[in-house]
């Protein structure tokens, strides 16, 4: 029992080191995605997340976007609770069939002008959960996707770089 104790005191963590953090290449591009969102909005970009039957992998890097290290809101950048107040609407999952409604309805109560921005591989086919009798497998085939994100989940930053180029697409 003491060996274990005194082996686990001093043995290394089996965790990778954390990335270093590229502070330029974050504000530039956080920057970017703010201010064309304002050319074509002109405010800030509010975002609607539906997860439509995802494994919470997508929203677990969602959310990192608002952590310390992203912090995005300073840009502008922000989640609203209600589709009424949305400029895009970032859906996750595979589309489940009991999410298909309250995916559409969603769509429907947002204001024009709107896009839609599918994140991870599941919106695209279903993913990994294609082929399984409880989902649509894919978001396209329930509202009109603008742009999509692959990943597994794909990293906080290039969620922002895609949507930094629709917004480049639709200012243009
Ligand atoms: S793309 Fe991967 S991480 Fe995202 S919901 Fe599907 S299985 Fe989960």
């Amino acid at each position: 029992m003491r060996s274990l104790l005194l082996e686990s005191l001093f043995r290394q963590p089996f965790t990778e080191q954390a990335p270093l953090r590229d502070d330029a290449a974050m504000q530039e591009l956080a920057t970017a995605l703010g201010q064309a969102g304002r050319k074509r909005l002109g405010r800030s970009l509010a975002i609607r997340e539906v997860d439509a039957g995802s494994c919470n992998g997508c929203e677990l890097e969602i959310h990192a976007r608002g952590n310390v290290f992203y912090d995005v809101e300073r840009f502008g950048i922000r989640f609203v609770a209600s589709p009424r107040h949305a400029d895009v609407l970032l859906v996750t999952g595979p589309v489940t069939k009991n999410m298909r409604d309250a995916l559409k309805r969603v769509y429907e109560a947002m204001p024009n002008p709107k896009w839609v921005v599918s994140v991870g591989d599941c919106p695209l086919d279903g993913g990994c959960f294609s082929g399984s009798y409880a989902v649509e497998g894919g978001v396209a085939g329930v509202v009109p996707v603008d742009l999509h994100i692959p990943g597994c989940p794909p990293r906080p930053i290039e969620i922002l770089k895609r949507l930094l180029a629709l917004l480049e697409c639709v200012a243009a």
